[in-house]
């Protein structure tokens, strides 16, 4: 018999998981899986993803992602995930959410916010089950992450610091951003103030390349208007595939994971690589980037702006101190990452899950043995 791709062995090591929780609610049709993986740090934060599809080593993995994202950002917080096995577009959302939130009631150590598949309402239906949620309307007390660009602003903190690792000054250089939406967007505008150049976008219905420059406000509005960045109108359309290999001094992958593989790696022609989407680059292909001398930020410290907005709202601050931590916090942690990956010559990431892992493991000397 074939093992089984995905056993209890597989699952555990010295981090966690603390917890794997199936959920069945057999009135609503709720059939749900919560893996809270660590919580030294404290209790853990991370989304509730809607999908038909999704599968516990998928929410495992995706929970211990959170743990080095919270750690990493420096956030009183471990890790935790959750799945709701549903398809977002055919099903009704809020008895599934309100069952959710009710079988999750006494799960104290997991604090859900939005993922794929679920958006603030959701969280807004948790909250009024349980009283706990992150990722709140705003009329709730929430912050609202993505009206506030916070992704964005974190990848532009993380910029103004990366820029100094590749000899760039961002005054007068070039991005191409693949995904303008609630990252790709505010990423846009925070760094065209600071005098960078977007040459080119793109969206899921297409691409636009203008090594001129495009006008940002314009490019957003022409996308509002159509649905796609590919009614700008100037610039030459390509396609979302060609984006990767536009001369540009920065590259952001804002959209699908594995968008950098192996087979496009090396047409990259940018110095500086952020990651605002997740595990936007292969393994393999993030090892190529370093090989090539392509500085690339990992993901869960470049984009890590939208997790410290969702801490600061659960601890009762105000927007304003959600932006002041976002940049504080990522403008740290990329140097810390940054500068122990010279000294010890390895990759961004290996220096990066190396300080996370560092901090959990301290956290976790501090807590009850036994
Ligand atoms: P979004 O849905 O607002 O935007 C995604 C954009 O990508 C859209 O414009 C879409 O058209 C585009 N897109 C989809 N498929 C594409 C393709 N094949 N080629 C080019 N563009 C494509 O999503 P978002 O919130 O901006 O999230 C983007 C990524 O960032 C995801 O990986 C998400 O997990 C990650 N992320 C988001 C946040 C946040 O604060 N929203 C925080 C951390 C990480």
């Amino acid at each position: 018999m074939a093992e089984p791709a995905f056993t209890i062995e597989h699952l555990c090591d010295d981090l966690g998981p603390a917890k794997v929780v199936h959920l069945h609610d057999s009135v609503t049709g709720l059939r749900a899986i919560v893996v809270v993986d660590n919580v030294a740090c404290g209790p853990s934060i991370g989304g509730v993803r809607m999908a038909a599809d999704v599968t516990t080593e998928e929410v495992f993995r995706l929970a211990r992602a959170m743990t080095f994202k919270n750690a990493g950002a420096g956030l009183p917080h471990g890790g935790g995930k959750a799945g709701i096995l549903a398809d977002p577009r055919a099903v009704e959302k809020e008895p599934l959410l309100r069952a959710f939130a009710r079988a999750i009631r006494d799960l104290r150590d997991y604090i859900p916010g939005p993922d794929m598949g679920t958006d603030e309402s959701c969280m807004a239906w948790i909250h009024d089950e349980i009283g706990r949620a992150v990722g709140l309307p705003r009329v709730l007390g929430g912050i609202p992450l993505d009206e506030i660009g916070a992704t964005g602003r974190g990848l532009a903190a993380c910029a103004d610091v990366a820029a100094r690792y590749c000899d760039l000054d961002l005054a007068g250089a070039t991005v191409a951003i693949e995904g303008l939406g609630n990252v790709g967007r505010p990423a846009a505008r925070f760094l065209a103030e600071r005098g960078v150049s977007l040459v080119a976008a793109s969206d899921s219905r297409g691409a636009v390349h203008d090594p001129d420059g495009i006008d940002v406000e314009e490019l957003i509005a022409a996308k509002q208007a159509s649905g796609s960045v590919a009614a700008y109108s100037k610039g030459r359309r390509i396609s979302p595939e060609e984006l990767f290999h536009v001369p540009c001094d920065i590259l952001i992958p804002a959209a699908r994971p594995d968008c950098i593989r192996e087979d496009n790696v090396e047409g990259i022609q940018a110095k500086l690589v952020l990651q605002g989407a997740n595990i936007p680059a292969t393994p393999a292909a993030e090892a190529r980037l370093h090989e090539r001398g392509i500085l690339s930020v990992p993901d869960f410290i470049a984009n890590a702006g939208g997790v410290i907005c969702a801490s600061v709202e659960y601890h009762g601050g105000s927007e304003s101190d959600a932006l002041a931590q976002i940049v504080e916090k990522v403008t740290r942690n990329t140097r810390e990452v940054l500068e122990s990956a010279r000294a010890d010559g390895i990759q961004p990431r290996q220096a990066a899950v190396a300080m996370a892992r560092t901090r959990v493991e301290e956290a976790m000397r501090l807590r009850r043995r036994g």
